[in-house]
This record gives C-alpha cells, sequence and structure tokens, in this order.
C-alpha cells in the first residue's frame, strides 16, 4: 500500500491517491444492500438485504478483492460518479467529503477504532440478511436513521 498523507482525508476528494481514497470508506456495508426503485417515480427505498459477498456479522465484503468476478454490477465508487449516487447515505464518507463536511468523530480515522462505527449506529453489522436467504425485496423495506448518527 503506497504513503498516506498526514489528515488525508481533510483534502478535497479529487486530491486524494488511490489508496486513501479507499481508505476513507468507513467500512459501514449500506452500499452493499439491495434498494428497489419505484418505476413511476424513479423513488428509491433502502432494504436490509445484503449482497451475497457481504459478511452479515461485521459488514464486510467476503472478497473484496475479486468482488467484480461475482457480482459484475458491484458499484465502484470514483470521484466522477460520488455526486450523482443519491442513494448513498448522509453519514457515507464519500458523501461527507464530496459535500465539504468533516468527517464524524466516530469515523475509524478520527477515532483509531474501527468499531466505532457500529457503536455509532451506523454500520450494517447484524442488522442485515443476505440476498441468498432473504426471498421477496419488497419484504425487506428498511428505514435507516442517518439523521440519527452522532456527529452527522
Ligand atoms: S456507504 Fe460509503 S462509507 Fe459506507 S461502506 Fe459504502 S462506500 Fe464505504
Amino acid at each position: 500500500m503506497g504513503e498516506m498523507r498526514d489528515r488525508f482525508w481533510e483534502r478535497p476528494l479529487a486530491e486524494l491517491s488511490p489508496e486513501e481514497w479507499e481508505a476513507l470508506c468507513d467500512g459501514c456495508g449500506r452500499c452493499c444492500l439491495h434498494k428497489i426503485e419505484d418505476e413511476d417515480t424513479g423513488e428509491i427505498a433502502d432494504t436490509n438485504v445484503a449482497c451475497r459477498l457481504l459478511d452479515c456479522e461485521t459488514a464486510q465484503c467476503s472478497d473484496y478483492r475479486n468482488r467484480k468476478s461475482f457480482v459484475p454490477d458491484c458499484l465502484r465508487l470514483t470521484l466522477k460518479i460520488v455526486d450523482s449516487v443519491e442513494w448513498l447515505p448522509r453519514t457515507c464518507a464519500y458523501r461527507v467529503r464530496a459535500e465539504g463536511r468533516p468527517l464524524p468523530d466516530w469515523h475509524y480515522l478520527i477515532s483509531g477504532d474501527r468499531q466505532a462505527v457500529v457503536r455509532a449506529g451506523v454500520s450494517v453489522s447484524g442488522r442485515v440478511i443476505s440476498e441468498t436467504r432473504a426471498g421477496p425485496l419488497e419484504h425487506h423495506i428498511v428505514e435507516w436513521d442517518d439523521e440519527e448518527a452522532d456527529g452527522i
């Protein structure tokens, strides 16, 4: 892994190196959940159904490096699209920085603790079901409490 600059997360997204970009993710797992788009209104509903590769207990991808081979439509968040992915949670570190907000205290880059995202109620760890077991997505519509996460 390349060198990461001191407090790189305070720099504009456009200045981040590939390693710094990767390291910005807080590991919440929200982008690994299925969404349902209303055909008529375009409105997007969240579900608690996870991609088959997500470890539902830790909220981490079980094969991040090879994920595209197994799940070709896995979203690869880049600088070009970060502003246009409307369903990114308000807490997502990429969205936070794209909007010029500081990372919250629970982000591991600030707290030094990877589990702080779980305690803050932001991680999906232990709160989701795999698509391999879930059945119809319509039975799993949820609302995540983005607004209640500390520091957001
Ligand atoms: S929603 Fe954002 S911060 Fe959370 S896992 Fe996905 S990319 Fe990382």
